[in-house]
């Protein structure tokens, strides 16, 4: 049965699948709220809770929708009233009529995080809206859901097709955003089809799968996010078809790697990155219990000798001093990635999000084509949301363009 299902297209997850979960173990643990470190395998998670976070943005979210409680009773304590005081003070200390997300700091007297004031009134404008401050709209137009539906729609009908793939999505047959933003704004494609009423291939939908589909697919992936060495992670986020089927067919996903043309790499280094993420995705030295299969504690055991050791080699690699800080491809090496995040505190540089509750990536300042230098001065850490804000202005300022 379970391999049957494995077959075809990566099974569909439904977002009641996941809440039924969530509170499955609650109910198991006998507890009212969870924490990210309670929902695991040990006390019966079905799910990672990196998938979950993807789908629903933040973990309080996953919480309320599951109907949890939130972590902190204090959170609870801060009335809308007074959320709503302290974002008029800070834009009157300021003088400002509105407010950005980065405005509302610290060092603005602002007494709360912006998070809490988000989470509160759904989104940022809500909460200007409700402290009477003006929105931003003018400038920074929103892009709704409908718009990428609509967008969708018109490139299949376009492409006079009835679903689409990742690849199809594209400029030429008249995509006007960005793949990745599609999927991070619905947490899948599958659910951004899904909710554009196009065709998606269920698991039940049997279509022969040929090798040469998979490493068609694999290139592509590896292509479009520039990653010569792509990692399974990275293909299990963005790839159409199920590691497991690829696993089933290929063995290691080494063999996959070489056989689609992309870069084999010595397998420590596959360990180094996984740790890495790890280490970024936490914001401090990872624990053993925290790492996730393939990279599991047991494969630094065996690979290094103790899980002491793997943090000591980690340590050496991306203190290693080497002239290769930029490969061929634009890429940043792995010890000028994180000497940035280091020094930016695993915070994002923009909103000052941290890695737990949005993922975060190291970027160049100013960009390579436009003659940036790959030098830790050049890099900043920012996060997921505040790219897609940018990628977001980018293509209305490129629409609007369209229309002088
Ligand atoms: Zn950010």
């Amino acid at each position: 049965m379970s391999k049957h299902k494995r077959k075809g297209r990566r099974k569909y997850i439904s977002d009641a699948d996941i809440i039924s979960d969530l509170q499955a173990v609650a109910k198991n643990m006998g507890k009212k709220s969870l924490t990210t470190r309670d929902y695991c395998r040990e006390n019966g998670a079905k799910y990672c809770y990196e998938t979950m976070k993807i789908r629903f943005g933040s973990w309080d979210t996953i919480l309320t929708k599951a109907e949890l409680e939130l972590r902190t009773c204090n959170k609870k304590k801060i009335s809308d009233a007074e959320l709503i005081n302290d974002l008029q003070a800070v834009a009157k200390k300021m003088r400002k009529k509105t407010l950005k997300v980065e405005d509302y700091c610290k060092e603005n007297g602002a007494k709360y995080i912006y998070q809490t004031v988000r989470m509160r009134f759904k989104n940022w404008n809500e909460a200007l809206k409700a402290a009477g401050l003006e929105t931003k709209t003018g400038y920074k137009k929103h892009i709704t859901d409908i718009d990428f539906i609509k967008n969708l729609q018109y490139v299949a009908k376009n492409i006079k097709k009835n679903t689409l793939k990742g690849k199809d999505y594209c400029k030429r047959n008249g995509a006007k955003y960005n793949y990745q933003t599609v999927v991070s704004r619905f947490g899948s494609w599958y659910i951004a089809l899904e909710k554009s009423g196009l065709e998606v291939r269920r698991k039940n939908q049997i279509v022969p799968i040929t090798s040469e589909t998979l490493l068609a697919d694999v290139a592509r992936v590896s292509k479009e996010l520039k990653m010569p060495n792509l990692l399974i992670t990275e293909y299990e986020k963005y790839g159409n078809f199920s590691t497991a089927l690829i696993r089933e067919k290929f063995g290691k996903w080494n063999n996959i790697k070489i056989k689609a043309g992309l870069k084999p790499f010595p397998i420590t280094e596959d360990y180094m990155q996984n740790l890495f993420d790890i280490w970024v995705r936490y914001g401090r030295k990872p624990r053993g219990r925290e790492m996730v299969k393939p990279f599991s504690i047991g494969s630094y055991v065996r690979k290094f000798g103790s899980w002491k050791n793997a943090l000591k080699t980690f340590q050496e690699y991306v203190n290693h001093e080497n002239n290769n800080d930029v490969d061929d491809h634009g890429n940043i090496s792995l010890r000028l990635q994180f000497m940035a995040l280091k020094r930016d505190n695993f915070s994002c540089n923009k909103c000052g999000c941290i890695s737990t509750e949005v993922p975060l990536v190291v970027k160049h300042i100013i960009p390579i084509d436009k003659g940036g230098k790959t030098g830790i001065e050049n890099l900043e850490t920012i996060c997921n949301r505040c790219i897609e804000q940018q990628n977001n202005r980018r293509n209305i300022r490129n629409q609007q363009q369209d229309f002088r």
